[in-house]
């Protein structure tokens, strides 16, 4: 059995309008936890004294929830609360974590529950935020924003239509009008251009070099930026990338900086292309990784920095686990 908070307001003391926003609520309720009215044992309401006109619990009758008890009460009049405010607990047979809902303006009761987590994790190329990213974002049931990708793609499109990614002034138009989307599957981030799903064909080498080139033009962070702030408004996430905690998301609760030294970095990324049953010289793998961060650092632009306020994991001499168990530890003695 869970309990899940609800709340909503209304703008009157009007019977019709109480009826409808109970009744909102708790379809929003049931729809956002995937529950039926039988699973539902009890809810209880209580709304401010300033509501006289309806009983709540009348309308979760009239909304469907037959078989389960209601109750309603009035709060105290307490001075500075929220006005014409209709609480709600409803207990139902469910397993997994509730998810609380508030409507018409009454996500300012709880702050704590309704706004997004966003997490910043930045750091040079192979430093691991991505495996990390992924690894969080799973424990919390958020999403796993792979900026990256989304630089990859821009650098695709400018390669399909056949401009140079250092050229800014032909990429500016390009990226202007380009047509990327971020879709979720089960979870797993798919990214998108022009309609087709090139999540694989942008992890190439090339597109790595050309991504970190493409990226340092001042139009096509301003576009991917948009973009990830939107994203991020909308969704609790792990965002991962070289800037978001500097510039996408400089008031991000929670902001972590990856690194490792180059040897390393590049050792991993080594055996990553080895066990994709591709074959190349590990100072080839070291040389690329060098020459990119170095673009990224010295950019203009937003340039790859760990931001003031960031938490710095040196993960050169630590594993995966290790390093997530620290964020998360890190992230537990915050939230
Ligand atoms: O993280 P990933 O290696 O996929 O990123 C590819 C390139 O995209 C980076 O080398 C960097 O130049 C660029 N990038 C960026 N800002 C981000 C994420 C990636 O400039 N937030």
């Amino acid at each position: 059995m869970k309990a899940i908070r609800g709340a909503t307001t209304v703008d009157s003391d009007n019977a019709e309008q109480i009826r409808e926003r109970v009744s909102e609520l708790l379809n929003e309720i049931k729809n956002r936890n995937a529950i039926n009215c039988d699973d539902v044992e009890c809810i209880t309401f209580s709304s401010t004294d300033d509501i006289r006109s309806f009983y709540p619990a009348k309308a979760a009758r009239e909304a469907g929830f037959f078989s389960c008890a209601l109750f309603s009460a009035m709060e105290p009049k307490i001075s500075g609360s929220l006005k014409m405010c209709i609480r709600v607990l409803m207990f139902a047979d469910i397993e997994k974590k509730p998810v609380p809902v508030y409507l018409h303006g009454a996500a300012v009761l709880r702050k704590d529950l309704t706004q997004k987590i966003n997490i910043a994790i930045d750091g040079p190329a192979g430093s691991g935020k991505s495996t990390i990213s992924k690894i969080i974002a799973k424990k919390l049931d958020i999403l796993c924003l792979d900026t990256g990708a989304m630089y990859r793609a821009c650098a695709l499109k400018c390669i399909k239509e056949g401009v140079d990614c250092a050229d800014e002034e032909s990429v500016c138009p390009i990226i202007e009008k380009i047509n990327l989307e971020v879709k979720y599957s089960d979870g797993v981030q798919h990214t998108y251009l022009d309609g087709n799903d090139v999540s694989s064909e942008i992890r190439t080498p090339e597109i790595s070099m050309a991504a970190s080139t493409v990226s340092a033009h001042g139009c096509v962070r301003e576009k991917m930026v948009e973009l990830q702030r939107k994203i991020a408004a909308e969704n609790s996430c792990v965002l991962d990338g070289r800037d978001i905690g500097t510039n996408v998301l400089p008031n991000a609760q929670y902001k972590f900086f990856l690194t490792a030294s180059a040897e390393i970095r590049a050792k991993r990324r080594h055996e990553e292309i080895l066990a994709s049953g591709k074959n190349v010289h590990f100072n080839e793998v070291l040389a690329e990784l060098v020459k990119r961060d170095e673009q990224d650092r010295k950019r203009e632009v937003a340039p790859l920095i760990m931001a003031k306020d960031a938490v710095l994991v040196d993960s050169s001499n630590m594993s995966v686990e290790e390093v997530a168990e620290y964020i998360e530890r890190k992230l537990q003695e915050k939230i």
